[in-house]
């Protein structure tokens, strides 16, 4: 029972309360204290307004200003309490009154607090010097006090791939998410203008294409990269695909039915630059695969297969890394540098999708691929689960020892996220076994290499080369591994998994292992 008296009081309280809290918040007094001249890579000015707030002894700007000089975009949602500020990518969210802001999932601390005060967001200045917040924007900042000055630089946002012949190219740019672009026929060059981006300026000459030469400049806050042609433009044919972070420009030489010749086409060149593969500064340099030819060329076809995706996460760890993007960064990265070894790549997924199991092998046998790889994290089994380390399968119809079953058993649970399981007739696994016969010695030998090839740069806890029944890997028409790079159930190596420095180092590994297997082969 609440008396009218009690009840009273209780309302007193709370209107006090209330108008005590409208108090503080209409007391927070604002001035501006300075203006600071921002040089944005090179040429932008930008006059930057610093405020202080009473009682504050840090001094602020406006988050508004500072989407500006990394051209992110603002979303406020104000009964969370916070706002979102996505740079090309990236999603920060910054909450009002406290000193920090969320980043992946990680809390990021400031020196003072953030402030939402009459609908305008201020952030502490010493942000411009926050390390994390600078590697999250990508860009070099440089905040020069005593002279009133900011220097930005944005670091390289825009990738390049190409593939040329005589007859054919195919050009992949890859962008931040949501960049807009421009895209151009003139007389015999495309012209792509990509929007508040950043790109060094790289000019690649090739001799005997369908194209001659690939430049790439800035331009203001945009990058343009113009493509020549050696054929007149009525003569090619363009396709031009594209996705939410890159394009894909697929020329073709049209051929006049008199031309028609039954060579095949040559591959000329192959090559692959990429500007920007990480925002790591210390990237991996003693490690890096051997790269002084671009232009050696084999006609081996490697498929990569990133495990799990889309619905299917795979292994999750303690701080929520999630196996199928671990799996995923490092096929990207086997990709890149198999190009630049001049080896061909196909990828059983580029992003974040399902695909059953049995697709994966029927991509590599339909391609006629040379090699299956495919990559995956590991998970020891709870609750008595306490493994580490790197280890690399082969398939075989028993599995080499209890882990390995209980491997097997993780990664073909996958299979309940797809929704017809066929029942394998006795036949087919009767041909499957055959076809895993014929391989097996090459999946072994394969196995072995890329095994001391990474563990060599990795200094992991090495578990060796082990046998169980994938399903991904039944089927396969071609020598097929599976590389499990690390347990994700291991806090440890959950982290280790989750750097750029360590996922390239497995890259390498693999590409090396893959080299060796040729070279031994040949
Ligand atoms: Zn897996």
């Amino acid at each position: 029972m609440v008396t009218n008296k009690k009840l009273k009081k209780v309302i007193f309280w709370f209107l006090s309360i209330l108008f005590l809290n409208f108090l503080h918040s209409t007391t927070k007094e604002i001035t501006l204290y300075t203006t600071i001249q921002t040089i944005i890579n090179s040429e932008k000015v930008l006059e930057l307004p610093v405020y202080y707030i009473k009682g504050e002894q840090e001094k602020y700007i406006l988050l508004k200003d500072l989407s500006k000089i990394f051209y992110a975009t603002l979303v406020y949602y104000p009964v969370g309490k916070y706002v979102g500020f996505n740079c090309r990518g990236e999603k920060i969210y910054f909450f009002f009154d406290k000193n920090y802001f969320i980043w992946s999932n990680k809390r990021i601390l400031l020196n003072s607090n953030v402030f939402n005060i009459r609908n305008r967001t201020f952030v502490p200045i010493s942000i411009l010097n926050n390390p994390e917040f600078v590697n999250i924007v990508n860009a070099d900042v440089e905040y020069r006090q005593q002279e009133g000055l900011l220097l930005v630089n944005w670091k390289d946002t825009i990738n390049i791939n190409y593939y040329v012949t005589k007859n054919e190219a195919k050009i992949e740019f890859k962008y931040p998410y949501g960049t807009q672009y421009n895209y151009d026929v003139e007389e015999q060059k495309i012209v792509l203008t990509f929007f508040s981006n950043k790109a060094q300026a790289k000019e690649f000459k090739i001799e005997g294409g369908l194209i001659s030469k690939i430049v790439l400049y800035q331009q203001n806050g945009n990058v343009v990269s113009e493509i020549f042609l050696s054929e007149e433009l009525q003569k090619v044919n363009i396709i031009k695909e594209e996705n939410k972070n890159k394009v894909l420009l697929y020329l073709k030489k049209i051929q006049q039915p008199e031309q028609e010749t039954f060579v095949p086409q040559q591959q000329i060149f192959i090559s692959t630059q990429t500007l920007d593969v990480s925002k790591s500064e210390n990237k991996e340099k003693t490690e890096g695969v051997e790269n002084k030819n671009l232009t050696k060329k084999t006609n081996k076809l490697i498929v990569i297969d990133p495990g799990h995706g889309g619905e299917d996460p795979g292994a999750v760890g303690k701080y929520g890394t999630k196996e199928k993007d671990i799996n995923l960064k490092i096929a990207l990265l086997v990709k890149q540098k198999l190009l630049e070894e001049g080896f061909n790549v196909l990828l059983t997924r580029e992003e974040d999708v399902f695909i059953p199991l049995v697709k994966r092998t029927e991509f590599a046998n339909k391609n006629n691929a040379d090699l299956f790889i495919s990559i995956h994290c590991n998970a020891a089994e709870k609750p008595t689960g306490t493994g580490y380390g790197f280890e690399i399968y082969f398939l075989s119809e028993k599995a080499t020892d209890a882990d390995a079953v209980a491997t097997e058993k993780l990664e073909n649970e996958v299979v309940r996220f797809e929704k017809q399981t066929e029942e394998l007739t006795k036949l087919q696994k009767l041909l499957w076994s055959m076809i895993v016969n014929e391989f097996i010695n090459e999946s072994s030998k394969l196995c072995s290499l890329i095994g001391k090839e990474v563990t060599n740069r990795t200094q992991q806890n090495y578990r060796g080369v082990k046998q169980a029944g994938f399903y991904v890997l039944r089927g396969a028409q071609m020598p097929a591994v599976l590389v499990e790079c690390g347990f994700i159930s291991n806090p440890n190596e959950e982290l280790k998994l989750n750097r750029y420095e360590f996922q390239n180092m497995i890259a390498n590994g693999i590409v090396a292992g893959i080299k060796r297997y040729y070279e031994n082969n040949e």
